[in-house]
């Protein structure tokens, strides 16, 4: 509080922040931001990201002083994020948790040895028997050793790794850094430490190759310790173990140092829980259909279980472990392959079981209409760019326009004649055009810009008439050329007719539909607020959409014939030039009256 008493509110706002998100934060409306963005030379639509620099100024202007949530930036960059999976295990009953194997993930510069270390353990390690019968290769498997199990990840190590890590899904509870004990730390092994830190996982040194003549296990250690990975024999935290995976030696001490470290981790897991884990890789066999490796980090998979993994889903049909063996349920830290997924899913990806098939429907639907709006979102940004650039070279008194039409085929021949209306005194500056119906985006656009619209064969859907009306954009709606240009022509000369406005006057919910021979189909209604109106003009409404317009040609209740009915009754209503309906459809009658010229178009 300042002393004057006036204050500057303080808001915490992130590095990147939607204009929709930043509206609601500072108690504004989208388009006064919209606005003050372009103003300062943004354009931006409203699912757009701006950066908290940008943000800022926006939000000086509105009154607020905004700080940078450094401090929670700064924990995210230096814990790395919390994988949903931990997440889910945090929040599961203490006492149902129980010891998991540890999820051990190989990674190391090129050439080190990590194909050949993760051939060598599951040679040795894998119960005899099983281990020659291994054809298969589903990307994990695991290993015995004391008796207790141990899941390795061998995916090509670091590019999945680096995947699993973008989609914040890391698999691993342990990462094992192979350093070739005749070439040192390199580049790779560098970025290899960058994830396991980012990802909090702790890092087993495995110096490989001790074999080889020119091996020098001294000067690794030392390269160690100056990436900040201290040897516990130098009194640091990093179990370091040298090893040659070709000539199979200090693979059973490297064991030995997973398990030590493991038990020095809360590696748990709720069997009976939520069942949730990570994708390891995905393929179509030609016999089996779609074959994904999950690797389950909480609760039980079951044959039957319908599982989601991003837009892929599907009842488990069949599951095999790593060696090919039909099995019917697995637990936390085992890899599977299974069966009866629709499509494949990606690897790094995160799936759960849920209830049915519907909701796993339901889930991968929205999944699908959110990232077409992203797509959307992002393919307006490039136009809106585009579009202000005409917009700052206007710097002479013009009428600003955005046309919307049906198709590109009568969108040139608009633009072009309103191209040559514009060479007089006020210049016509279309600032968008495009075709398809009129939506809130537009309206938006329009409100910011000052600009009119007008829509050819097109309609203006139900949100975007909304928002014209309380923003006061004008909206003119035209089925012939020469009229849209006449009407244009006499708004630049200032002798515009009164614009007809619509004005609603009631709505009816259609309950039941009759089918009467020679006019086609009437609608039971039920008059919901207002009134319904012979001959007056009507829209035909299915879940927010237009689907259907005319005149009510025929109105009545029981069998009479009737002028008008009122909220609260029933009626038959027949429309001109619709017919289509369905129950549920909402009509909404109106009619067009004389109203002021429109402001905006003088
Ligand atoms: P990756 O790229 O890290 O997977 O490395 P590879 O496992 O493909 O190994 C690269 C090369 O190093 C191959 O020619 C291996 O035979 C060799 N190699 C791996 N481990 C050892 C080892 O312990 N001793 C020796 N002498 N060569 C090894």
């Amino acid at each position: 509080m300042s002393n004057n008493g006036q204050s500057v509110k303080q808001i915490e706002l992130p590095a990147t922040i939607t204009v929709r998100e930043l509206a609601k934060v500072i108690d504004a409306s989208p388009i006064d931001i919209i606005k003050k963005l372009m103003a300062n030379g943004v354009m931006a639509n409203i699912n757009q990201q701006i950066d908290f620099d940008t943000a800022a100024i926006v939000a000086a202007e509105l009154g607020y002083e905004a700080i940078l949530e450094a401090d929670k930036a700064a924990k995210k960059e230096e814990l790395g994020e919390i994988p949903l999976w931990r997440r889910i295990i945090m929040q599961e009953d203490p006492s149902q948790l129980v010891r998991r194997p540890p999820v051990v993930t190989i990674l190391g510069h090129v050439d080190h040895g990590k194909t050949t270390l993760l051939d060598a353990i599951r040679h040795t390690n894998v119960a005899a028997g099983e281990a020659g019968g291994i054809t298969q290769h589903i990307g994990a498997y695991q290993v015995e050793h004391n008796g207790r199990l141990i899941t390795f990840l061998d995916t090509p190590g670091h590019a999945a790794f680096t995947a699993m890590r973008a989609r914040g899904a890391q698999g691993a509870d342990v990462v094992v850094l192979v350093v070739a004990a005749d070439d040192g730390v390199m580049p790779q092994t560098k970025e290899a430490v960058a994830h396991a830190k980012a990802a909090r996982v702790p890092i087993i040194v495995a110096i490989n190759k001790i074999d080889k003549p020119n091996a020098d296990i001294a000067r690794v250690k030392q390269q160690l310790a100056e990436i900040g990975l201290v040897p516990d024999e130098w009194d640091g935290d990093t179990l370091v173990v040298p090893i040659s995976a070709k000539q199979k030696i200090g693979l059973e001490d490297l064991l030995e140092a997973i398990l030590l470290v493991a038990d020095s981790m809360d590696i748990y897991a709720n069997p009976k829980g939520k069942v949730i884990g990570t994708v390891i890789e995905a393929k179509v066999d030609r016999a089996k259909g779609v074959l994904a490796t999950l690797l389950i980090q909480n609760g039980t998979l079951e044959v039957g279980d319908v599982v989601v993994a991003g837009v892929s889903y599907g009842r488990i049909k069949a599951m095999f472990d790593f060696t090919g063996k039909k099995i019917r349920k697995a637990a936390p830290s085992t890899p599977v392959s299974v069966m009866g997924l629709n499509e494949v899913p990606q690897a790094g990806e995160m799936f759960e079981v849920v209830e049915s098939e519907r909701e796993a429907r339901n889930i991968v639907f929205e999944r699908i209409q959110e990232s077409k709006q992203a797509e959307v979102a992002a393919k307006r940004a490039i136009t809106l760019e585009q579009l202000f650039d005409q917009y700052k070279s206007g710097e002479v008194r013009e009428l600003r326009l955005i046309i919307k039409a049906d198709v590109q085929g009568s969108l040139e021949p608009i633009i072009n004649s309103l191209k040559e209306l514009g060479k007089g005194e006020i210049a016509i500056n279309i600032l968008h055009a495009e075709t398809g119906n009129i939506s809130e985006n537009d309206v938006m656009l329009a409100a910011a810009s000052d600009a009119v619209i007008i829509g050819f064969n097109v309609q203006a859907d139900v949100a975007a008439r909304n928002m014209a009306e309380s923003e006061g954009v004008s909206i003119r709606l035209y089925d012939i050329i020469y009229r849209l240009t006449e009407d244009v022509e006499k708004a630049l000369k200032g002798m515009l007719e009164p614009e007809e406005k619509e004005k609603v006057l009631g709505h009816a919910e259609v309950r039941a539909i009759f089918r009467i021979s020679k006019v086609g189909n009437v609608a039971g209604c039920y008059v919901q607020d207002g009134e319904i109106r012979r001959n007056a003009r009507v829209r035909v409404l299915r879940n927010q959409e237009i689907v259907g317009e005319g005149v009510i040609s025929s109105l009545r209740h029981l069998t009479e014939d009737i002028r008008e009915i009122k909220q609260g009754f029933e009626c038959g209503v027949a429309i001109k030039g619709f017919d289509a309906f369905q129950v549920g459809d909402i009509l909404e009658c109106y009619v067009l009256e004389k109203a002021q010229p429109s402001k905006e178009l003088l």
